[in-house]
């Protein structure tokens, strides 16, 4: 059994319109998407800003809920609970976000910041069991444990993700959701948070999904893959193998913008027309035809379906076989 199995999910957010206030039409921000993550695997997610990642990975952590869809985790569909079952469960699941400022509240020290996740799930029996856990957690983020008493602003970009990583591992989470966790930080402070959440899950075994618009970030931390496109999956493999060759256009065109040190393997860069398409009204048959370079007429009418083409190895293109 998959610790996380998403079966079929769609978000879709409706548009209201008129006096009535009937919705007429819909944002399909996550569009029929399946995939799983195994115990104390890494599951990278790319796509441009736009593509539908962060509603789907906010999807899985349930703070949207689904239009459709399971999503089974540790064998039970959390999808369908009610707020109070869903409440005991949300200590397995954590997410940690993009701006870790804007997530932790700056009016309480790190010891509360992190205590209080603690506290929420009764897992410590008075202050001085609560101050030794959280002083083992700052540790094991590469923190000061004597830096518990100060506040989030008197941190630095990379050491208050380095808070939010620890307020996540608080709970012992078998999965963590990491929303663009590094892509507002300093290349050199991206490395070392990528390094540690990379010791962090061959120490506990937590498992990650990784989102991120830069697939040599996701490259780094991944097992697997997922490409997505106006929220689709159109391609899904092992991750240095998916980089290694990409099948799809889309992948091939994110592949290369990412620069490369080696020259022998630099790829000729290619540039995608447009952005990508309103989600309100996506393009008919396979919705990245309007901005693929070898897209044939069959592809204005039918859509591709994501199918395996090798092990391991699935793609959502009538072009790749
Ligand atoms: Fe391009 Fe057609 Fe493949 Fe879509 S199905 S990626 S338009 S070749």
């Amino acid at each position: 059994m998959s610790l996380l199995e998403i079966d079929k999910l769609k978000v879709y957010f409706p548009i209201r319109k008129g006096l009535l206030d009937r919705a007429k039409e819909c944002v399909r921000a996550v569009d029929g998407v399946s995939f799983s993550i195994e115990a104390g695997e890494s599951v990278g997610l790319v796509g441009e800003s736009g593509c539908g990642k962060t509603t789907l990975s906010r999807a899985v952590v349930q703070l949207i809920k689904p239009t459709s869809g399971r999503i089974i985790f540790e064998g039970e569909d959390i999808a369908n609970l009610s707020e109070a079952a869903l409440r005991v469960r949300r200590r397995r699941f954590q997410m940690i976000f993009q701006d870790p400022y804007s997530s932790l509240n700056p009016r309480l020290t790190v010891l509360d910041l992190i205590g209080e996740a603690l506290d929420i799930h009764s897992l410590v029996s008075d202050a001085a069991a609560r101050r030794e856990r959280v002083e083992g957690l700052l540790k094991s983020v590469g923190l000061d444990p004597s830096h518990a008493a100060r506040y989030p602003h008197e941190f630095s970009g990379g050491q208050r993700q380095r808070i939010g990583i620890a307020r996540a591992l608080a709970v012992e989470p078998r999965l963590i959701v990491c929303d663009e966790p590094v892509s507002a930080l300093d290349v050199s402070v991206q490395a070392q948070i990528i390094n540690l959440l990379k010791d962090l899950q061959q120490e506990l075994g937590v498992a990650y999904l990784f989102v991120a618009h830069d697939l040599a970030v996701v490259e780094h931390i991944s097992h697997r893959i997922l490409v997505m496109y106006l929220g689709r999956i159109v391609e899904a493999g092992e991750a240095k193998n998916l980089c290694r060759s990409p099948k799809h256009p889309y992948t091939q065109a994110l592949l290369s913008a990412v620069p490369v040190v080696d020259s022998e393997s630099k790829r000729p860069r290619i540039f995608l027309g447009g952005d990508v398409p309103s989600p309100i009204h996506p393009p008919s048959g396979c919705p990245f035809h309007p901005r693929c370079p070898i897209a044939e007429a069959r592809c204005k009418t039918e859509v591709p379906l994501l199918r395996e083409v090798e092990a391991d190895r699935a793609v959502a293109c009538h072009l790749v076989t």
